[in-house]
């Protein structure tokens, strides 16, 4: 089944999601090849909850990533893993996660400059 995205939200990033505890000097982006899944095959909870309005991961089948070749390790799983994530949606998920990623590293440099 094919869909498009229900809708884009801007979403705060979670603290434990950042790569750096406040503090540290080391802006960085992380080294994931594929931001939708984190290089887990897992589409990350809050980058799914853009395309699936109320995701609740502890409810709902866990979305495969179809962007890299990590998915294929859940493939197994198969009824209680949700595939509608296409390699089209992945790779939107992925530069969305990537901007995002930008955004907060940017935002932490600001921040560190402006405390010196
Ligand atoms: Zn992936």
């Amino acid at each position: 089944m094919d869909f498009e995205i229900l809708e884009i939200l801007p979403i705060p990033v979670i603290r434990s999601a950042a790569p750096f505890q406040e503090g540290e000097e080391i802006f960085e982006m992380p080294r994931w090849h594929c931001f939708c899944c984190h290089d887990t095959g897992w589409v990350q909870p809050h980058i799914a909850s853009l395309v699936i309005a109320d995701y609740n991961p502890s409810r709902h089948r866990t979305p495969v990533c179809q962007a890299c070749d990590k998915g294929r390790l859940w493939f197994h799983l198969k009824g209680n893993i949700d595939m509608r994530f296409n390699f089209r949606i992945c790779k939107r998920l992925d530069k969305w996660e990537r901007d995002n990623w930008k955004k907060t590293v940017m935002l932490q440099l600001e921040n560190f400059q402006k405390r010196k």
